[in-house]
């Protein structure tokens, strides 16, 4: 034993809680957080380095460099500012790769120095604030809304599609509300390499309503109203189990006779569960928020 060791034991029996000491102590270091101070680098960065020097001066080899630096990454990592906080990410990529040498005082320095030309430029203004990702989060529910008003509209659904309808009829294109007296079944017409048959069953404004859809009337359309109620019982039982899987609907079980009103429950079952978990994830709702909004987009497309 050289003389540095038998320190260390002696001093782990005088004080045996020495070790635990240490281990706060980082703790401490690590829960400095860049937000903490209005996100100004530099003022956070002499936060944690004197924090490191007290932990230095009590055992040099409790709190490495090392993870010092990569503690330091983390907290840059939040910086509210896109250019800079990307800059920093890829810095840390190439660091963890081993393709750079980093050292906690030169990051801290150059971090300072950019920071400063960032914020004397005028740069440093965070990018996303919560109103305005409220406003995003708002504008894509629309979007999304209008998409299922164009479902149901039996329609692909691409956005200027979606604009030309909202803007002609608000959920319908004009042409699927005239009927067109030919001499074909059903007043069959084609369009978009589809047929399209008159159908009288159907309701706009609480008033009966025909309109044009891809299934034919009577028995068409008997089918087509199952479909359609099946896939919402689908949806009330698997809310009721409260399992957010994504086991189809019992409308794809049934067989389909219009492939495309069931490639549309589909792509309905698709997008609910992709807008469930951005709304879960993002906006922090539970599940029975995003439900009761998913069937109000619903009720409100008529779907
Ligand atoms: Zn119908």
């Amino acid at each position: 034993m050289d003389g540095l060791t038998i320190l260390a034991v002696i001093y782990s029996r005088v004080r045996p809680h020495y070790k635990i000491d240490m281990f706060s102590e980082i703790e401490k270091v690590k829960k400095i957080a860049l937000s903490q101070f209005g996100n100004d680098v530099a003022q956070y960065f002499d936060a944690v380095k004197n924090q490191k020097k007290l932990i230095d001066q009590k055992d040099p080899m409790a709190y490495t460099d090392e993870a010092f630096v990569r503690d330091i990454f983390k907290q840059l990592r939040q910086a509210p500012v896109e250019s800079f906080k990307l800059e920093y990410e890829l810095t840390e990529t190439q660091w963890l790769m081993g393709k750079v040498v980093i050292d906690s005082a030169s990051l801290m320095d150059e971090a300072t120095l950019y920071y400063t030309n960032l914020k004397e430029a005028g740069d440093w203004k965070a990018e996303h604030g919560d109103k305005e990702q409220i406003i995003a989060l708002s504008t894509q529910l629309k979007q999304l809304t209008e998409q299922l008003n164009s479902m149901k509209a039996g329609k692909p659904s691409t956005n200027s599609e979606v604009k030309k309808e909202s803007s002609s009829t608000g959920k319908f294109e004009e042409w699927r509300l005239i009927k067109v007296d030919n001499k074909e079944e059903h007043n069959m017409v084609e369009r978009d390499g589809k047929k399209w048959y008159w159908c009288d069953e159907h309701y706009r404004d609480n008033k009966k309503c025909g309109m044009y859809c891809t299934h034919t009337p009577g028995e068409g359309h008997i089918k087509w109203q199952e479909r359609k109620n099946s896939w919402k019982k689908g949806q009330k039982s698997e809310n009721a189990t409260g399992a957010a899987s994504s086991t189809p609907a019992p409308a794809n079980a049934s067989k389909p006779t219009a492939p495309s009103a069931a490639s549309n429950s589909d792509s309905k079952l698709a997008l609910s569960k992709s807008l469930q978990a951005a709304l879960l994830t993002t906006a922090g709702l539970t599940q029975d928020q995003f439900q009761k909004i998913w069937d109000d987009a619903c009720n409100e497309s008529g779907n």
